[in-house]
């Protein structure tokens, strides 16, 4: 199955969660298995190279495609939680929302100075959450390896607020 057979299983809804929002719902995506194994696939592709010790996924539709993809490449998965969920010691922190702010939190043993992180989420938008994760990685003097996505919506300019890091997505909307 190619790339754009599976654009075809993400459907837009507009006007969710509020008006003037499109969101893009993998739902379909995860119900189609030769979809959902080609986008495993290809996100697998796109990790070849980075050397990464370990999988950050970010909750919750971040936790399907990276435990997939940690299942695939044999690599450990680490998650990266909403605020309160997580039982042990965490890092934690702070990022700007549309209307206010949010904090992701992380055990503070999954992340260890010097290794190499691979972020993964479905999809980028503004890139806040994805870049408050580089934050976490970077805090305990972590590396990320490479963010990757399934989508990107590229007029939010998420890889501005991402720098420098390297990140691919395997559709653009
Ligand atoms: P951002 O921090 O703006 O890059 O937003 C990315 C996070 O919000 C991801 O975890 C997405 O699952 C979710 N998200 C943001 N916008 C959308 C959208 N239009 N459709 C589906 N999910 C979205």
């Amino acid at each position: 199955m190619t790339l754009n057979e599976v654009r075809s299983l993400i459907r837009a809804v507009p006007d969710f969660p509020k008006p003037g929002i499109v969101f893009r719902d993998i739902t379909p995506l995860l119900a189609h298995p030769e979809g959902f194994s080609a986008t495993i696939d290809a996100l697998a592709e796109r990790a070849a190279g980075a050397r990464a010790d370990a999988i950050l996924a970010i909750e919750s539709r971040g936790f399907i495609f990276g435990a997939a993809l940690a299942h695939r490449l044999g690599l450990p998965l680490q998650l990266v939680r909403k605020k309160g969920k997580l039982p042990r010691e965490s890092l934690s922190i702070r990022y700007e929302l549309e209307y206010g702010y949010d904090h992701l939190e992380v055990h503070t043993d999954a992340i260890e100075p010097g290794g190499r992180y691979l972020i993964v989420d479905d999809l980028i938008a503004t890139g806040g959450t994805a870049s408050a994760t580089a934050r976490l990685v970077r805090q305990q003097q972590g590396i990320v390896a490479r963010c990757l996505f399934v989508v990107e919506l590229s007029a939010l300019n998420g890889r501005e607020a991402l720098g420098d890091l390297p990140a691919i997505s395997l559709l653009s909307f």
